[in-house]
């Protein structure tokens, strides 16, 4: 069969963008990428045949603008449209143009799209189909007297959700009553700013919910299977971080029920091309499972079922598109675990707050590790898009070998540069429970994670002076050192490092030829420089041989040892913004980003917690809160202003302490 298109233009950004243009290339397909402004050079960019610049850093003015995307189809001559995921994936507007440009659109049909679009809506369909959901009331949520006898009658908590939603956006856990019209108001004004539609629908809180999610595959011919599970209970703030497949909760039997389920609902919809079907399963009930929604593109985590099932489901997108009809899968042929883990610019210990900042190095290779990335060592994390850097996959033939194939592979992976997640996945691979498959949402929380990461000071003051001593090494040839050699033997230097609070005093001689004899408090470490290659250094430390990995950048010292990392700094590495210490009851950026509210005026009294501004940063919105009782003295930013973090958002006079 000829094919219906010949060049595909990818509607995306970042790791997505790149591993759809990859089995677009593969697959004999020109190729075309859009960006914004702000994203001009990064790697997806390169990569595509041919790339067109689609407008600004705001996502509405780029990646969400369907006429943008369908001005740069035309200008570059593609005839098919991959939406990726995010942005205009699931928008069956957008996808209605498309077809109605003459162009194919890899993806479900607009109506599928809309079928599914509404959570409220997908519930429907799933009860008219014999599929469980969760007791949900998605009726007039006005009538709070009719909502509490139906709340009484399921049992509290629950959940309020944006029936448009995504991304844990628009969602509210409630305890009881008291709480619900408060959290149904703030629910709606969230839904309707990220969505543009705040209709509401509430369910009964899972208390141990296991979210297990299964891949279908539909054709044009009718036919709809699935590709077994993933289990994706490791989440922050309802999002996931980790996933695997198959589930280790998921015996034969729920296998069949689930994945019959999820083939029901699709064939109900006519689904065409990859979908998931979301599931929550409760823990302490585990044959029991519930509908939650169906997203109507590919997902985040599909590797981890590409490297079960063997195939590529971005090559079985662009057949089903052009027609072919689906393979026979006999999922007996399931091949042993898989797990994925993201990479995300975001720090656990801040309550996961995102960060923006330079990919100084991204070595994420390894044996037996598939890496998709959206970024290369040099690239920056920007402020306008998800903070998620790069994923990490490992195949096993069971799952304690993926396992400690992942162990290895985020042990070995380093990003020095702009703050990310990595400690946390270290700490995961390790845990206990996650390697008895002991999972629920509420994982995380519950084995105390994140816990604060080893600073690993010693060590890191080691590789810095290491690293100062070999730069400042004549010519940078070993073995001619001279700093603090004198005739009468080398003389003990010193300075002083620091790691976020800790800091401490290096102290170093040369000891002959490559040696340095490195003093941090009570412990020496005789370390020989054997070799360097680049950023990797072969060293002698105490009698153990291994490679240490050392980059400075300014003042801060990045090193990764093979089995932990450090990062140390000649200056504080957190100095206290200027503005805090001018005036300590004022009120900072936590995180870079773009204003787009301001709550207060120059005069305001305005009392502790209270939300002064909102700043957007990588899709998530953060309240800053005043913290301390005063009145507003100046107001340094307006709506649209970016901000660094740590920038003096507004400037309060406080009351003196004991107000
Ligand atoms: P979104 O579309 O915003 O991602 P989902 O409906 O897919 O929202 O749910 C996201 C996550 O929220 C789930 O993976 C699960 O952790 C949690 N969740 C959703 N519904 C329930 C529920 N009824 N009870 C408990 N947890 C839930």
């Amino acid at each position: 069969m000829l094919s219906a298109f010949s060049t595909v233009l990818v509607a995306n950004r970042g790791e997505i963008a790149r591993r759809v243009i990859r089995t677009c290339r593969s697959q004999g397909f020109g190729t075309v990428a859009v960006y914004s402004d702000a994203d001009a050079d990064l790697p997806w960019v390169r990569e595509a045949d041919r790339a067109a610049c689609i407008g600004g850093g705001v996502p509405s003015a780029s990646y969400l603008d369907g006429d943008a995307v369908l001005a740069a189809a035309k200008r570059t001559g593609a005839d098919a449209i991959h939406p990726g995921y995010g942005f205009l994936a699931e928008n069956a507007e957008f996808a209605e143009k498309v077809v109605r440009a003459g162009l194919t659109w890899i993806g479900p049909t607009p109506v599928a799209m809309r079928c599914m679009a509404s959570k409220a809506n997908a519930r429907r369909i799933a009860v008219e189909h014999d599929v469980p959901v969760v007791p949900g009331f998605d009726r007039d949520l006005d009538d709070l007297d009719q909502v509490r006898v139906w709340a009484d009658g399921v049992g509290w908590p629950l959940l309020v959700k944006a029936s448009a939603g995504g991304g844990g956006r628009g969602m509210r856990l409630v305890a009881g009553f008291e709480a619900l019209s408060e959290a149904l108001a703030s629910a709606e004004r969230e839904a309707l700013s990220a969505f543009g539609d705040g209709t509401l629908l509430i369910e009964k809180y899972v208390a141990r919910p296991r979210h297990i999610e299964v891949q279908v595959l539909g054709d044009q011919h009718g036919r709809v299977m699935h590709l077994g599970e993933r289990e994706c209970s490791v989440q922050r703030r309802y999002q996931k971080v980790i996933e695997e497949a198959p589930s280790p909760a998921v015996s034969a039997d729920l296998r069949l029920g689930l994945g019959a389920a999820a083939v029901r609902l699709a064939s109900a919809v006519g689904y065409v091309g990859a979908g998931t079907v979301e599931f929550i399963v409760d823990a302490d009930e585990p044959d029991q499972f519930y509908f939650l929604e169906m997203n109507t593109r590919l997902q985040v985590e599909h590797p981890v079922t590409e490297e079960v099932i063997g195939i590529d489901l971005v090559e079985w997108q662009l057949r089903v598109a052009a027609g072919q009809a689906l393979p026979t899968l006999d999922l007996s042929t399931l091949s042993g675990h898989a797990f994925e883990a993201r990479i995300y610019a975001e720090d656990p210990m801040r309550d996961y707050l995102p960060g923006a900042g330079p990919i100084h190095r991204l070595d994420l290779d390894g044996p037996g590790v598939r890496v998709d990335a959206g970024y290369g060592a040099g690239d920056a994390v920007g402020i306008h898009y998800d903070a998620m850097i790069a994923k990490l996959i490992c195949h096993g033939p069971d799952r304690i070998t993926a396992l400690r194939r992942m162990r290895r592979a985020v042990d070995n992976a380093w990003v020095p540069g702009v703050v990310n997640n990595l400690p946390l996945l270290r700490e995961v691979f390790r845990n206990p429970a996650f390697e008895a498959g002991d999972l629920d949402t509420h994982f995380l929380g519950r084995e105390g994670l994140p816990s604060a990461p080893p600073l690993n000071l010693e060590r890191g003051i080691v590789a810095a002076t290491l690293i100062g001593w070999v730069s400042r090494s004549v010519q940078g040839a070993l073995g001619q050192i001279t700093a603090g050699w004198r005739l009468d033997g080398p003389a003990w230097q010193s300075d002083e490092w620091s790691c976020f609070t800790e800091s401490a005093v290096g102290q170093w001689r040369h000891r002959s030829g490559s040696s340095l004899d490195v003093r941090v408090g009570d412990e020496t470490f005789a370390v020989t420089l054997l070799d360097r290659v680049g950023d990797r250094f072969f060293v002698d430390v105490d009698g153990v041989r291994q490679t240490w990995r050392i980059i400075c950048v300014a003042d801060t010292v990045f090193a990764h040892f093979g089995d932990g990392e450090a990062m140390v700094s000649r200056a504080p590495r957190f100095p206290p913004p200027a503005a805090l210490d001018e005036d300590p009851g004022s009120c900072v950026a936590p995180t870079p980003g773009v204003v787009i509210a301001v709550r207060v005026s120059v005069g305001d009294r305005v009392s502790r917690g209270q939300v002064l501004v909102t700043v957007e940063a990588m899709k998530m919105e953060h309240a800053i809160a005043s913290p301390s009782n005063g009145v507003v003295q100046s107001v340094r930013v307006q709506t649209g202003d970016s901000v660094d973090e740590g920038a003096l958002l507004v400037a309060i006079d406080a009351d003196e302490a004991g107000d």
